[in-house]
């Protein structure tokens, strides 16, 4: 079984070997499925030849610890491993999903390794490199791509557009994940953007704090928040990803300064039903993080296996308010194709405007005619 194997591992304190910060050896990583046997993972001989060949395609990397978390050896049945473990379908595409559904790559791409979609907003790809290759990404076309990292010469670009455009406020680090990045280029990076007097604040995202936890040293910490102020956005889908070691990672983060909030992704299997939903958004209250988006997975090719009826998502979301905290729901979006921008698809509780009255739908399906004294407007259409 894949728990008493690793967790055999973890004992002999063998982690703090695979927690070297030299993140380049990759020899830290386990990036051949045959290797996964020792784990108790194998695929049927009918399927392995498909797995083969998707690997191709799109490639397999985890980390030791990730793969730890799975309860089960069962490949479509573990909220662990169905989001790190590659599937026959990834190459079967029937919809015909395009791999950069929202434009990120040519139409919102005004330098190299810069996406900027929003007037406010623009986002550094600083790295392709990840702890684990999700199969539910929107960026798995970069899996294949050779090494990504931001150069020299791309930052300095980067540096020249933001400061020529003084409207842009907010730089999110990206990728990849940029807490994969060497210490001393993720910080030449931070240097460079914080030296911007227009930029008000900086956001990593990284899923470390859920992959690879340890990486998130009160070290690597400090150094980031001496350019603060810096956010730092993660990814948690399942409530067994909320482990001791994630919540010293997001406590070093949050004590050195760095919000800390999540982005879940709604993933057929790992978090599309209320119950699953709750004990996640739960658990991240307790570990101090914020609930910030729940993401409706993207049309990308090689995720429509994961993939739910927004329906469901609407259906969880609008259970939420009436079984959970405020505090603890996030906003459910739709990141829209052609990469229009985010849309948040809640439920609309409004059923009408007129002068002197606001009809509501309570979460519960009740009508309520809630008194409003703004008279303003004769009558507000709900399109
Ligand atoms: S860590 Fe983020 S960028 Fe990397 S594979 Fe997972 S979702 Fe994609």
């Amino acid at each position: 079984m894949i728990n008493a194997v690793l967790a055999e591992y973890v004992e002999n304190k063998k982690m703090t070997d695979f927690l070297s910060p030299i993140l380049s050896q990759n020899n830290k990583f386990i990036t051949d499925i045959d290797m996964l046997k020792d784990y108790g993972i194998k695929w049927d001989t009918d399927t392995y030849p498909a797995i083969k060949q998707v690997i191709k395609k799109f490639p397999f990397k985890i980390t030791p610890y990730y793969l730890s978390l799975a309860a089960s050896n069962k490949l479509n049945n573990d909220p662990i491993l169905l989001q790190c473990l590659p599937d026959a379908r990834e190459i079967i595409n029937k919809h015909n999903f395009c791999n950069d559904p929202l434009h990120e790559d040519f139409t919102h791409s005004p330098v190299p390794k810069l996406i900027r979609r929003y007037p406010d907003r623009a986002v550094i790809i600083a790295t392709n490199k990840c702890a684990v290759f999700c199969r539910h990404c929107d960026r798995k076309r970069f899996w294949n791509n050779g090494n990504m990292d931001i150069n020299k010469k791309e930052l300095e670009e980067i540096v020249l557009y933001l400061r020529a455009r003084p409207e842009i406020r907010d730089v999110i680090i990206s990728g990849g994940d940029p807490l994969m990045l060497a210490p001393d280029v993720l910080e030449e990076i931070l240097w460079q953007i914080q030296r911007i007097k227009t930029i008000d604040i900086i956001r990593i995202g990284s899923r470390l704090p859920v992959t690879m936890p340890m990486r998130i040293t009160k070290e690597l910490c400090t150094m980031i928040a001496q350019y603060g102020p810096v956010w730092l956005n993660t990814q948690f889908n399942s409530p067994m990803e909320l482990t001791r070691d994630a919540a010293v990672a997001c406590n070093n983060l949050l004590m050195a300064g760095i919000p800390v909030n999540n982005q879940s992704v709604l993933i057929k299997g790992v978090n599309d039903s209320l119950e699953t939903m709750k004990k996640l958004l739960r658990g991240l209250l307790k570990i101090k993080v914020r609930p910030y988006y729940l993401f409706h997975c993207e049309p990308v090719d090689g995720v429509e296996h994961l993939r739910t009826p927004v329906i469901k998502g609407l259906e969880i979301i609008s259970s939420l308010y009436s079984t959970c905290s405020g505090l603890g729901i996030p906003r459910y979006v739709v990141d829209v194709p052609s990469g229009a921008g985010k849309v948040p698809i809640d439920s609309n509780y409004i059923v009408d405007i007129k002068p002197g009255t606001i009809t509501l739908k309570t979460p519960g399906g009740a009508t309520i005619h809630y008194p409003d004294q703004d008279q303003r407007y004769k009558y507000y259409k709900i399109e």
